[in-house]
C-alpha cells in the first residue's frame, strides 16, 4: 500500500506537492470515485485517474536483447512471424523495442516501456553510434571504405560520416567481413550503403550500440540493463 499522492508523483504526472493540490481539488479518482483525503492508501491494482486520465504505474524496465536473425522487431506480426517480444514472455511490463533491426539482421537490441527513453535514443538528434558487422559479396577495397565513411548517396540523401573498416577478406570464397558505425538510424541503412557501393551485405549483426555490446550473451538471450547503463545512455 502506498500513499495516493506517492503514486501520481512516481508515474510522473506531477511533483508530489502537486498531486496533494489535485487531489484536494477533487481532481483524483480512485477505482472511479472521487478521493480528495490526503492520507488514502492505494494498491498496485488500484485504478487511478487525474483528471480524467488513467495513470500508468508499471515499473520502468530495461533489457539488452541479443536479437537472432528470422525475428520481427515488434510486438506483435499481422503474417504471425516471431517477434522480439515472443522472448519475454515471463516479463509483466508491456515493453517495446527501442527502433528496430530487419528481420533478417542479428544483434543488440534494446527493449523498453520507458517511452521517454525510447523516444530520446530514437530521435536523429541523439545520434547514438552504432557498430555493425557485415559480411558482404566481393573484396572491398580501400577507395570503398573511403566513400562509406564519407557519405554515401541514397533516395533518401547522403549519409552522414561513418567509420568503417575491414576485418578479414576471403579472396577464394569472395566475400568480405567488414566493421561499420553509423550514427543515424534509417530504414535498412547499412544494407543499402553497401549495396550502392556494390557490395551486397549477406549477413548483418549489430554489436554495439553506444558503449553497450553483447558479450555474454548467445542469441535470443537478454539481460537487464543496470540503473548506472540507463543513465548514462539519457
Ligand atoms: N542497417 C540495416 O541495413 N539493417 C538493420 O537492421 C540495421 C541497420
Amino acid at each position: 500500500m502506498e500513499r495516493l499522492q506517492k503514486v501520481i508523483a512516481h508515474a510522473g504526472v506531477a511533483s508530489r506537492r502537486k498531486a496533494e493540490e489535485l487531489i484536494k481539488q477533487g481532481k483524483v479518482k480512485v477505482n472511479g470515485k472521487t478521493v480528495t483525503e490526503l492520507g488514502t492508501k492505494v494498491t498496485a491494482s488500484d485504478k487511478i485517474e487525474v483528471e480524467g486520465v488513467k495513470i500508468e504505474r508499471e515499473n520502468k524496465v530495461y533489457y539488452l536483447f541479443y536479437k537472432p536473425s528470422g525475428v520481427i522487431s515488434a510486438v506483435s506480426d499481422d503474417k504471425n512471424r516471431k517477434v522480439v517480444t515472443d522472448y519475454f514472455q515471463h516479463v509483466e511490463e508491456r515493453i517495446y523495442p527501442v527502433g528496430r533491426l530487419d528481420y533478417d539482421t542479428s544483434g543488440l537490441l534494446l527493449l523498453t516501456n520507458d517511452g521517454e527513453f525510447a523516444n530520446l535514443l530514437t530521435h536523429p538528434k541523439y545520434e547514438v553510434p552504432k557498430t555493425y558487422v557485415a559480411r558482404v559479396k566481393g573484396l572491398v577495397k580501400r577507395e570503398v571504405i573511403k566513400k562509406l565513411e564519407k557519405g554515401i548517396k541514397l533516395e533518401d540523401g547522403m549519409t552522414a560520416p561513418s567509420r568503417a573498416k575491414v576485418i578479414s577478406a576471403d579472396k577464394q570464397k569472395d566475400k568480405t567481413i567488414l566493421e561499420i558505425t553509423i550514427h543515424e538510424g534509417r530504414n535498412r541503412q547499412v544494407r543499402r550503403m553497401l549495396e550502392a557501393v556494390g557490395h551486397p551485405v549477406q549477413k548483418l549483426k549489430r554489436e554495439r550500440y553506444a558503449f553497450l555490446h553483447l558479450t555474454g550473451l548467445n542469441a535470443g538471450e537478454a539481460r537487464e540493463l543496470t540503473p548506472h547503463e540507463v543513465k548514462q545512455l539519457r
